[in-house]
């Protein structure tokens, strides 16, 4: 919709159309149809018109894909949130047609598209099989059910970043027959797992578990995880002491619901989580000149994290040989680590007088560095010393 969205996990949204139909309980409360309405767009429900928008609106990906270029960077454009790009209706043929060809004109520009509808995308998409790099296509997963109705779906197709979106989570979720390659059904697995509560008047509340959950196992595989946000309910032992709010107990956890989103942040056990999948290798932005390397924490005790030198060894290391854990905490300490202008891996800030929650740092810089790893060996075609390819 605008640019510089204040969406967290991208930075420009694009809508092809607005207006949908509400498909299961992740709809429940569309911001969406909400917001058109506010507006007054009538364009929810399978008799509502849709709205389309002129050239001056298709043309501002174009420019964000020229700024991107010049920047030497690559920005996330979130389409849609007005609406599902694989709604089916025949007036919607002509736009989605009119989208793809942006999105291939657009390759500084990595496109997320989330659905609720993944069984339709085979039979809308032009790419039978070779998808444009710069597309990540995700799907909805708000509790168990439909991560076992839709992941079979999205994974049927070769998009660079396949992700999944547990927002609003309403249940718990076990990824644990999605989240690794399926040899047996040929299907190769997720890349990125984001997970959030609900927002909004009458928002329903996440228990902390289920979002620990998705956490664990995405952290676990080695697939970056974010998290992006609590929503109106979250646990009391996450907010700042004395927070007002009506209180509801769910499964032993005393939980808040919040005048504001912005009441709490978006850590999950002291952590941000704001992990990312990298499509490509990410170049350097030389129109910026790099910041003087940190050596010491600042004396607030956050510390910023890891030499730029010390992962680009590591990332050499790991090419030569899949490292383990051990391995890698042998070459690692504290005082090599400041903070990096390092694109490929978001690391979180944290207290380092805290052991736990350092060593649980470590272990994530661990997984990220050889999901980045793994990432820069694909695109450069690099194999095991076995002779396969990485995925
Ligand atoms: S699919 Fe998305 S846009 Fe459509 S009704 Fe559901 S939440 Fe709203």
């Amino acid at each position: 919709m605008a640019k510089n969205s204040s969406i967290e996990w991208t930075h420009h949204t694009f809508n092809p159309w607005w207006g949908c139909i509400k498909v299961s309980p992740a709809c429940q409360h569309c911001y969406a149809e909400t917001f058109a309405k506010r507006t007054g767009n009538e364009v929810w429900g399978p008799n509502a018109p849709r709205r389309f928008f002129g050239e001056d609106y298709w043309n501002n990906p174009i420019k964000w894909d020229k700024q991107a270029n010049m920047d030497g960077v690559r920005r996330r454009v979130f389409c849609a949130s007005m609406a599902d790009v694989f709604e089916d209706r025949d007036d919607l043929e002509e736009w989605r047609g009119k989208l793809w060809e942006l999105i291939e004109k657009t390759p500084n520009l990595d496109w997320l598209l989330l659905t609720k509808r993944p069984e339709n995308i085979g039979d809308m998409i032009p790419w039978p099989t070779d998808w444009p790099e710069n597309i990540w296509l995700g799907t909805t997963v708000e509790n168990q059910k439909y991560a076992d109705e839709r992941l079979p779906h999205l994974l049927q197709h070769k998009a660079t970043v396949r992700f999944l979106s547990c927002e609003p989570m309403l249940g718990p979720v076990d990824l644990e027959k999605w989240i690794k390659p399926n040899q047996e059904k040929g299907l190769e697995g997720i890349d990125w797992v984001i997970g959030g509560g609900e927002s909004g008047p009458g928002a329903r509340p996440m228990h902390p578990d289920w979002a620990r959950t998705i956490r664990d196992q995405a952290q676990s595989a080695g697939i970056p995880f974010h998290f992006k946000q609590w929503g109106k309910w979250a646990p009391v032992d996450h907010l700042p002491p004395g927070t007002k709010g009506t209180k509801t107990v769910i499964n032993g956890v005393e939980m808040t619901l919040l005048k504001s989103k912005k009441s709490v942040d978006r850590s999950l056990d002291g952590i941000i989580w704001d992990e990312f999948p990298n499509s490509y290798p990410v170049r350097e932005n030389t129109s910026e000149k790099p910041k003087e390397e940190e050596t010491t924490p600042p004396d607030d005790g956050v510390f910023p994290v890891f030499p730029e030198h010390s992962i680009a060894a590591f990332l050499n290391l790991y090419r030569e040989w899949e490292m383990t854990l051990d391995e890698f905490n042998e070459i690692t300490d504290a005082s090599r680590l400041t903070h990096p202008d390092f694109p490929g891996i978001s690391l979180p800030t944290l207290e380092i007088h805290d052991n736990e929650k350092f060593d649980r740092f470590l272990t994530t810089f661990y997984q990220q560095a050889v999901a980045y790893g793994k990432s820069l060996a694909k695109a450069e075609g690099i194999k095991k010393a076995d002779g396969t390819k990485r995925r």
